[in-house]
């Protein structure tokens, strides 16, 4: 895989294809590592709008960097990834992951466990993956617990030997909630979702596909959850930050470029 690095987050350039690929390699490393304990691994699905919040949370940056994949979920990064690496890369959505692994779980004997979302959304979300993908979800509960319930929650995932668990807490909460329980958890892949339960239960529409192939699926999120207008004002701030990081490396090039020119000429001079 070739890494980007992005403001400071190493993200992957894998498309859904290697991305899938690169989750099951995972899940077997995790399962053989650690010989009956398996060891785990985590997948990091990053927007702009977690992204920029990592660049004044440091702990936040490095639980990103120390996830085994991070893959561009958004528009931003995706534009970002062009702006300042000059690459194309593909969207790699935590949802259509989600979806991806569950339609390929029956086949490669996967188990999921799903953790989070209001009562008895993760129950409808696995039932209606069952029913589609013939997925074996072991288990869920919802996100909406105590302090306190936490350890018989985590004791009763390694209990259900899930091969993915799947958190969908909200980002970053999830993944601060996995960095916190890494050592407790018995599961060789791990991947904060976000709201997906919410979509794949049936209780919230996903932008239709034009919203996604114009890369404005935060618009109809905006449409429909009008509430996160003070969330999303982290997409301009990043492009910004984008916007000015191009501008710094191209001041650097042209820097660099007349130095080595006068460097060129001083040689010519006569002695
Ligand atoms: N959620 C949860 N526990 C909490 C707070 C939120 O399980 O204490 C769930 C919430 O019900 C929703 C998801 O986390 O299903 C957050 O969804 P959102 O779309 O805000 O997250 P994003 O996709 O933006 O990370």
């Amino acid at each position: 895989m070739a890494e980007m690095e992005i403001l400071g987050a190493k993200i992957s350039d894998y498309d859904m294809v290697e991305t899938v690929c690169s989750a099951a390699a995972l899940i077997d490393v995790g399962r053989q590592a650690g010989k009956g304990e398996p060891m785990l691994h985590q997948i990091v699905t990053l927007n702009a709008e977690i992204l920029y919040k990592a660049q004044t949370d440091a702990r936040l940056m490095e639980i990103i960097n120390q996830a085994e994949l991070v893959t561009p979920d958004g528009s931003g990064i995706v534009m970002a990834a062009q702006k300042l690496c000059n690459r194309q890369i593909e969207r790699v959505t935590g949802i259509d992951l989600m979806q991806e692994l569950c339609k390929q779980s029956a086949a490669c004997g996967w188990q999921v466990y799903l953790l989070g979302a209001k009562p008895g959304v993760a129950e409808q979300a696995a039932q209606n993956l069952r029913e589609q993908y013939n997925t074996n979800v072991c288990g869920w509960h919802d996100g909406y617990f105590k302090e306190d319930e936490q350890a018989w929650i985590i004791g009763e995932i390694n209990e259900k030997k899930p091969d993915i668990l799947f958190v969908g807490l909200g980002a970053p909460r999830q993944e601060f909630w996995i960095a916190e329980n890494r050592s407790r958890l018995r599961v060789p892949l791990v991947i904060g979702v976000g709201g997906c339960f919410d979509v794949i239960s049936g209780n919230l529409k996903r932008a239709p596909q034009i919203f996604q192939q114009m890369g404005v699926e935060w618009l109809w999120r905006l449409l429909k959850e009008p509430w996160r207008f003070g969330r999303m004002l982290a997409l301009p701030k990043f492009m910004m930050l984008v916007n000015s990081q191009v501008k710094a490396k191209k001041r650097l090039a042209q820097a660099n470029q007349r130095q080595m020119e006068d460097g060129r000429r001083e040689k010519k001079l006569p002695q």
